[in-house]
């Protein structure tokens, strides 16, 4: 309505210009002062609604504009949150190297990063629970319940791989354990301890098969020593140059740290630690009790040296707390954790019942 109206003036305004024309050439001076006036006031009818819409289109341009630099800030801001809340996950399975770093603590010392990886980490409500299965020897003809076949052992790897978990290395576990954030999978911990040799005969075999992570707890003079029956420094080395396993401390003599002096449990942390980090040029940060010894002054000492997380060994008691056959969380203390035992008939059946518990809890944790 507004655009017809605006032609028809405009039609009526060249008429009377037109006319105008005609009269000057025949007319008086008098009426060609009245023409003017009149074109004048013509003009000025007309540039009033004109000026008018210009400044309204002008306005909304504006508006327009405004709009959309403020939809652009929102943008960037909501996206630097959700940023916030992807956390990258270096794959454990990429380079050795990548199980050397020790890991902060702090959820200040993670890296926090847009990227798209493999394994987002996700932010969490609560503190996270952590499976973590307590292996000693698998090899054939088990004889007692610290032995597994391998056969049993390769059912849980199957299990634990069309459940979708994650097997998370000792970097990892110490960053679900220590902050509000978890690989966005299901996690779970594989580990071993005592450093037999049958971990190189069975479990490095099918790790490789499966690609999969555990943790093996070195008792550092028996490499020392070349004692039989124990991994040799060239097959630690060996099996952690492919990243699928990191290798942690069990002390240098399996030494029982209940009893043993604080000058004792100095040396045996300080010493295995010292050679581990050497041999394979990392921060050794996870100390597993031998039979789950230790009292009130372990983690103090441990912590001094660089350790960041104790691992018990369930049902033994010691310093009044027997360790329970559970998953490990924080609150339970850093130096106190929980693992689930295995027996000779632990399947992948069984690993996927015990832990379904902890995993739906996972769930329901995370933030999403
Ligand atoms: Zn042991």
């Amino acid at each position: 309505m507004k655009r017809k109206n605006k032609k028809s003036q405009s039609k009526f305004y060249h008429k009377k210009f037109h006319k105008s024309s005609t009269t000057l050439h025949g007319g008086s001076e008098h009426s060609l002062n009245a023409m003017d006036e009149k074109e004048s006031k013509m003009y000025l009818v007309s540039s009033g609604p004109e000026r008018n819409r210009k400044t309204l289109i002008g306005c909304i341009l504006f508006i327009l504009i405004l709009l959309i630099i403020a939809s652009s800030i929102g943008f960037v801001i909501f996206s630097k949150f959700l940023d916030q809340r992807v956390i990258t996950l270096k794959s454990s399975k990429s380079t050795s190297s990548s199980h050397s770093n020790s890991v902060g603590s702090s959820i200040t010392n993670l890296t926090i990063s847009s990227s798209t990886a493999e394994s987002p980490w996700l932010i969490t409500k609560a503190e996270n629970y952590l499976p973590i299965l307590m292996y000693h020897n698998v090899q054939p003809n088990t004889p007692d319940g610290n032995f597994v076949s391998p056969e049993n052992f390769e059912s849980v790897l199957q299990a634990l791989q069309s459940s979708e978990i994650y097997t998370v290395s000792s970097d990892e576990a110490s960053k679900v354990l220590s902050t509000n954030t978890k690989p966005a999978q299901k996690l779970i911990w594989l580990t071993f301890d005592d450093g037999t040799q049958n971990f190189y005969d069975y479990v490095f075999p099918l790790l490789k098969k499966y690609n999969m992570h555990a943790t093996s707890f070195i008792i550092t003079n028996n490499v020392v020593n070349n004692v039989p029956g124990f991994m040799t420094a060239a097959e630690i080395k060996e099996i952690a140059s492919t990243g699928l396993v990191d290798f942690q401390s069990h002390t240098v003599n399996h030494a029982d740290l209940s009893v043993a002096s604080d000058n004792r449990q100095t040396a045996e942390l300080r010493d295995s630690k010292a050679y581990l980090d050497s041999l394979l040029n990392q921060k050794t940060h996870v100390i597993c009790y031998p039979s789950g010894s230790h009292n009130p002054n372990t983690s103090v000492i441990a912590s001094g040296l660089g350790y960041d997380l104790g691992l018990l060994d369930p049902g033994r008691t010691y310093d009044g707390l027997t360790a329970k056959n559970v998953a490990a969380k924080t609150s339970d203390g850093l130096f106190t954790l929980n693992r689930y035992r295995t027996f000779t008939n632990t399947t992948g059946k069984v690993v996927i019942d015990m832990i379904s518990a902890d995993e739906a809890y996972n769930v329901l944790n995370t933030l999403n």
